[in-house]
């Protein structure tokens, strides 16, 4: 359980969530976004672009040299992605357990791997994996003025502050 330094859960906590390629053709964005709102996490940035190599390569920069790398841009390039960010208490870890294992083959039922794919080259969703690469990760693929800062009326039913 992560608090702010005055002890008060931290829902300033953000972390970025793409539907990769195979989710955009599978029209599955609506459902996955579904997922976040229903946890009880708030939309602060939301966009559809066709992702470039240099983009992937800086997002991917610990994958560069991984045997599979070249398969890994051919499929992030396939088509558009959503690309989203979303904050709330402990989101990052959140969303991981919410997105599932890396190989869909290993991510349970009820998580969006689990439920939406079978293999680890069209696993269809992207989540942060940590608060660092959460930070990193927004500032690479947002500008700052494209994130929105709203209250949410329901923020005090689902979080203590
Ligand atoms: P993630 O954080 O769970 O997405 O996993 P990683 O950061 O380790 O890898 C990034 C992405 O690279 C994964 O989501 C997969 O799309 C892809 N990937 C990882 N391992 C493999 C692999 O062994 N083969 C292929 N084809 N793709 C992989
Ligand atoms: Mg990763």
């Amino acid at each position: 359980f992560r608090t702010n330094s005055a002890g008060l859960a931290d829902v300033k906590e953000r972390t970025l969530i793409a539907v990769k390629p195979d989710g955009v053709q599978r029209r599955l964005v609506g459902q996955i976004i579904r997922r976040f709102e229903q946890r009880g996490f708030k939309l602060v940035g939301l966009k559809m672009l066709q992702v470039s190599e240099g983009l992937l390569a800086q997002h991917y920069c610990q994958l560069t040299q991984k045997p599979f790398y070249s398969s890994l841009v051919e499929y992030m390039t396939s088509g558009p992605v959503v690309v989203m960010v979303w904050e709330g208490h402990n989101v990052v870890q959140s969303s991981r357990v919410m997105v599932g294992a890396t190989n869909p083959a290993a991510a349970p039922a009820g998580t969006v791997r689990g439920d939406f794919s079978l293999h680890v080259s069209r696993n269809v969703v992207h989540a942060s994996d940590s608060l660092e690469g959460a930070q990193r990760e927004i500032q690479l693929w947002f500008q700052g003025k494209e994130l929105v800062e709203w209250d949410c009326w329901d923020q005090t039913l689902t979080c203590e502050k």
